[in-house]
């Protein structure tokens, strides 16, 4: 049996989002799990829009969501020769022509045949059949010059997609396409065909939105006479909950965004290999969601992966996150927290207070952010401290809250410096209110949130002379 070669073939033209680590991920499950190799890929074809520092940021973000590659990256803009060579051999045998047509005139005539008719694809097959004189002559008059690829005029092109079925599509949807820019450059197409063959890749493993690319790609193939084609896996789109292709406008999509906002790359990761893919169900009856990297290697196979759209679903991330959060040793997790602290809370930031409010913080937290937020109270400047306006008017609604903070504050001033020494419970209970009712306004006046870090352990974090000011201060805006 042939080993098993995968590629990920990003074009760095922007930070990864979710769908393309998706795919990398996929394609880093299948190598792992057949013991094959993953190759990556750099598809720097379009020579304006490709970056440097996209390039550096897709590698070091695969790195961080744990995903390391056997070969490359292979840069495409270092095979141009190979592919120009190769369209130079499409020439030679008559399966692409060159084309001396501008835009304005392509435009032009499919405007025209609009009018007419049903409109057709686009490029007319114009130059199809040109005489070496035409050429000469076109090609004299300082015209523009592409090659483009022959597709049949009839028939159908066929594979068979191992999640998706048989896909066909008839010829005539697919107009004569141009392999060799004007400019010179190589198109995607015949790159990735190229590179595919060249670099004996078995599998392609790739977002959904390729499918129709994949009918050209196959034809230059087959042109080219390259034996054998691989095996293709179109992966399911990633939609949001509206079920629209996943964007900005549904919440975070790069790599970077994740990271910014505090999700763990073993969560993300998990998330994301569970977008299309789900492992069997367990003795429990129920599939296992909470899975390492190596464990959904273990399970991974394509004929699993499920061909309707794959939800994107933020809450259930979250979730996830959470648990990986819970799951850390708390010296790794404040480690962790650690540079949204010190990037919050600049100057400010003091280690030993910072390490007190996470180990608080972890028991609840949905991100590092979050956590490291929750510690805010620590750390503001007396003077800029406020309660936030829900916490705000939630304690000016509480029921006699000027006798619960004044008997807070009376207890404060004069009891031992220690969580169990500062429980605010007896103190409600000699004024007979329940914690539930009581403690929420006690929360927002030291914390500035009713729903912040374990009140006690917090009011004793901040100190004695703090905590009696800021519930001094809730006390004079009760109205
Ligand atoms: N470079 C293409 C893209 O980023 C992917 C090509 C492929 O996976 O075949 O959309
Ligand atoms: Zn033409």
């Amino acid at each position: 049996m042939t080993e098993t070669r995968v590629r990920f073939a990003p074009s760095p033209t922007g930070f990864l989002h979710v769908g393309g680590a998706r795919t990398a991920l996929f394609n880093w499950l299948y190598a792992r799990h057949t013991g094959g190799t993953f190759v990556l890929r750099i598809e720097d074809t379009d020579v304006e829009r490709s970056r440097q520092d996209w390039t550096e940021g897709i590698q070091t973000t695969l790195q961080w969501l744990g995903l390391d590659w056997d070969e490359g990256p292979y840069l495409q803009s270092a095979r141009f020769d190979r592919h120009l060579e190769a369209a130079q051999q499409l020439l030679a045998s008559g399966a692409a022509y060159e084309c001396f047509c501008t835009e304005e005139e392509i435009n032009a005539r499919h405007e025209a045949r609009k009018a007419l008719g049903p409109a057709d694809p686009g490029y007319d097959g114009h130059c199809r059949d040109l005489t070496p004189e035409d050429r000469a002559r076109l090609a004299g008059e300082g015209r523009p010059r592409s090659i483009r690829f022959r597709t049949p005029d009839d028939g159908v092109s066929s594979f068979t997609d191992v999640i998706r079925g048989e896909v066909t599509v008839p010829w005539t949807t697919i107009p004569d396409f141009v392999i060799v820019r004007t400019s010179g450059a190589p198109v995607f197409y015949l790159a990735n065909a190229v590179d595919d063959a060249d670099t004996g890749i078995t599998h392609v493993i790739r977002g959904e939105d390729l499918t129709d690319t994949t009918h050209r790609m196959l034809a230059l193939r087959d042109a080219l006479g390259i034996p054998g084609r691989p095996t293709f896996a179109h992966l399911p789109l990633l939609v949001g909950a509206d079920r629209a292709k996943l964007s900005k406008r549904h919440g975070a999509i790069s790599l970077e965004d994740f990271a910014a906002r505090g999700y763990l790359p073993e969560a993300l990761a998990n998330y994301l290999g569970l977008l299309g893919f789900s492992l069997p169900a367990d003795e429990s009856g129920a599939a296992p969601e909470i899975v390492s990297l190596a464990e959904l290697a273990a399970a991974f196979v394509l004929a699993r992966v499920a061909p309707s759209p794959a939800f994107f679903d933020y809450d259930k991330l979250n979730w996830m996150n959470g648990e990986y959060i819970r799951a850390l040793p708390l010296p790794d997790f404040v480690h962790r927290c650690r540079p949204f602290g010190q990037e919050r809370y600049g100057d400010r930031f003091d280690a030993d207070v910072f390490t007190a409010a996470m180990a608080l913080a972890q028991e609840r937290a949905t991100t590092l952010a979050d956590a490291a937020d929750t510690a805010w109270f620590l750390f503001v400047p007396e003077e800029e401290f406020q309660i936030a306006p829900d916490s705000l008017e939630r304690l000016q609604k509480t029921e006699r809250v000027g006798e619960i903070l004044d008997a807070v504050a009376a207890h404060l001033e004069v009891c031992d410096w220690t969580v169990e020494a500062v429980d605010l419970r007896p103190v409600l209970d000699k004024l007979a209110i329940k914690p539930r009712k009581g403690l929420p306004a006690v929360y927002a006046a030291v914390e500035g949130s009713h729903t912040g870090l374990p009140l006690f352990d917090s009011i004793v974090l901040l100190g004695r002379e703090r905590s009696l000011r800021r519930i001094r201060a809730a006390a004079t805006r009760i109205g």
